[in-house]
């Protein structure tokens, strides 16, 4: 037996509470992992709380991400004993994931947790993180450079938000950090912006073209507030977008990418190929210094998880959430 955060949907209604599941019970797969931590991203407060259709087959065990010690293997990729993480894959939206202490997983779908960190830490970045470096990775190929301007991180105290900041000052970039709550502000120079904004100077209805000031965006907000980060973006900018926290919907024009060449680049972690993954977790261990990772992270217990799930909903989470699903 072992402990899981269980989703059910008994009636119209889902339900969810922490429970004690039996071996058997989980889904078929070559590899068994012993999990030891765990985290709570938007979209698993999403999918606890029910607000979007995040799961797709109930019962369902939730947590995009997780990091632990391989138990068996009945995969020649990964020997019994070896640390590896999962992020996405469609792991806790339709195959059981990482909020339990155990769970069983395709070969193809797990990582080595890079030697630089622990478990806990790998699980400090986790989904959100990877995205964060997605993201800055995108921007970087497309030719972005310090010297080309400043770089607008939205969402800034969310989980993205505080990962991309900490990537884009490491190299060298000046951030301006869009956030809601003012309070924040000396934790976001903390991780490295140089500027604080009032993300309701972006969140509103916006002209089509608007005054030129970002060379880049890192955007995990979507709606008004791209649309107004792509009107304000410079000529030949790029724009990153990999998020919804505002809401989906894009009321934007093309003014931005036909008048100025700006790029949209879409970014997506779920179903990021391999290639792609790998320079996203190097440039993690690269360049994300432990102070910070400890700055933008909080553990939790397995049995705080659904409690955390409706804060991040919310919009009250602050950074990272961990959870020790072993406490
Ligand atoms: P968090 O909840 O940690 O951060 C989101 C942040 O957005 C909040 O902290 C807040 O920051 C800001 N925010 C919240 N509500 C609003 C609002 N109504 N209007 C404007 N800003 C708001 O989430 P994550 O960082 O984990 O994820 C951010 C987004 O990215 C989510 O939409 C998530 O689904 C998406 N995502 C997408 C991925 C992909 O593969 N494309 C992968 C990972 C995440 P502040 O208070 O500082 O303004």
């Amino acid at each position: 037996m072992f402990k899981a955060i269980l989703i059910e949907k008994p009636e119209a209604a889902q339900t969810v509470r922490l429970a004690e599941v039996d071996d058997a019970q989980l889904p078929e797969a070559a590899v068994t992992v012993r999990v030891e931590y765990s985290t709570i991203n938007y979209k698993d407060g999403l999918a606890i709380t029910g607000k979007s259709p995040v799961v797709r087959k109930f019962p369902m065990v939730p947590g995009i991400d997780l990091a632990g010690i391989v138990e068996s293997s009945a995969s020649s990729e990964w020997r019994q004993g070896e640390r590896v993480l999962l992020n996405g894959w469609g792991v806790g939206e339709t195959h059981w994931g990482g909020l339990a202490q155990r769970a069983r997983l395709k070969s193809e779908w797990l990582q080595r947790v890079p030697e630089r960190f622990t478990t806990r830490q790998a699980m400090a970045i986790g989904t959100a993180g990877y995205t964060a470096s997605l993201c800055v990775e995108a921007l970087v190929r497309q030719g972005l450079t310090p010297d080309r301007g400043e770089v607008l991180v939205t969402g800034a105290s969310g989980g993205v938000g505080s990962i991309a900041i900490a990537l884009l000052s490491h190299a060298r970039f000046k951030v301006v950090a869009s956030t809601g709550k003012a309070s924040e502000a000396d934790y976001l120079k903390g991780l490295g912006a140089a500027e604080v904004i009032d993300r309701n100077e972006l969140s509103q209805p916006g002209k089509a073209l608007q005054k030129e000031r970002w060379a880049a965006v890192v955007d995990s907000v979507g709606s008004h507030t791209l649309a107004n980060a792509c009107a304000q973006t410079k000529y030949r900018g790029v724009v990153a977008a990999c998020g919804l926290a505002q809401g989906m919907d894009f009321p934007a024009s093309v003014a931005p990418f036909i008048l100025r060449g700006v790029a949209l680049l879409g970014i997506d972690s779920v179903m990021a190929p391999r290639d792609l993954r790998q320079p996203a977790w190097e440039r993690l261990a690269r360049d994300l210094d432990s102070a910070a990772l400890d700055r933008v992270s909080t553990v939790i217990s397995l049995s705080d998880a659904i409690g955390a799930a409706q804060q991040i909903v919310a919009g009250k989470v602050r950074g990272r959430l961990v959870v020790d699903v072993n406490r």
